[in-house]
């Protein structure tokens, strides 16, 4: 049973092009790409990809850069994808603690502080939108405050610092990460995601479910086809002012990845920039910023 278990999750993990609950899957490559189309002809039209001899790389070649896929960096991003399919998805992901288990425990301890509630605050048709907020706020706030643990408290940096080590950015970067990283972020993320089913099931009086899209939560899976894979990527594409006080958009994650110090700690969050402005860790850039990773 633990064997299957490692071996179903395993395979989940690297199926992940076929999987529309992980980020690289392969509608969210494409809409990707027809995004990056977009910011190649901006970044074109300005100039920025113009080499000493005068000339412009066409789209594909742009896109397919030989120096990013055929980098070193780029197959270590490969070879933690495949190792982490086994040492975390497999392996370790069975040793974390469910959610289930624990927004049990966190509804009882309201129930049993504040009693039981004659009228429920939410009702049944107020219950899902609220619900499908609500775990996405919990789940993004448990990524900011993590990653910005993982950032200040030297223990944790250690781990961290291999997503940073990428000198190329590619979707694959994503599975960058050292396993003890990802548990600690599942991990905090687990716990605030079953605070806030806890929370909207006491309030609602009944189980609460998510708005979804084939197995995730409808407002990620919009932000997923935002060109969520251009964030690892050479590709810059940033949003208008407006969207960027709301959303963290490609080219402030590429910031992230910076290696100019003045962009160090900068843009920690996953979907929403409200926390990285609320802690002062915001960075949009006014214009392009050529950038140099790792
Ligand atoms: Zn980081
Ligand atoms: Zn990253």
């Amino acid at each position: 049973m633990f064997v299957e278990s490692i071996f179903v999750d395993a395979t989940k993990h690297l199926s992940a092009l076929l999987d529309p609950t992980s980020r690289i899957w392969g509608l969210y490559l494409i809409s990707s790409v027809v995004l990056a189309f977009v910011g190649y002809g901006h970044l074109k039209r300005d100039g920025h990809l113009t080499k000493a001899g005068g000339e412009q790389p066409g789209f594909l070649s742009y896109l397919f850069d030989k120096d990013i896929w055929l980098h070193a960096s780029t197959r270590q991003d490969m070879l933690y994808f495949l190792a982490n399919g086994l040492i975390f998805y497999g392996l370790i992901s069975q040793f974390l603690v469910g959610s289930f288990g624990l927004s049990i425990l966190f509804y009882s301890s309201l129930a049993g502080t504040f009693g039981g509630l004659d009228e429920p605050i939410i009702s049944s048709g107020w219950s899902l939108l609220i619900y499908s907020v609500a775990v996405l706020m919990a789940i993004d706030f448990g990524v900011y405050v993590t990653h910005l643990a993982q950032h200040k408290i030297p223990l944790l940096w250690q781990f961290h610092q291999v997503h940073h080590s990428a000198e190329r950015l590619t979707p694959l970067t994503l599975f960058r990460m050292h396993p003890v990283d990802l548990a600690v972020t599942a991990f905090v993320v687990t716990l605030l995601s079953a605070a806030a089913y806890a929370g909207v099931f006491y309030l609602s009086g009944e189980p609460p479910r998510a708005l979804t899209v084939l197995g995730l939560n409808v407002f990620l899976f919009a932000f997923n086809l935002l060109g969520y894979n251009l964030r690892h990527s050479q590709i810059w594409l940033d949003y208008p002012a407006w969207l960027s006080r709301v959303l963290i958009s490609p080219a402030q994650h590429q910031i992230h990845h910076s290696a100019d110090p003045k962009h160090f700690d900068r843009n920690l969050g996953l979907v929403f920039s409200i926390w990285d402005q609320l802690y002062g860790t915001h960075y949009r850039a006014k214009s392009y910023e050529p950038l140099t990773f790792g």
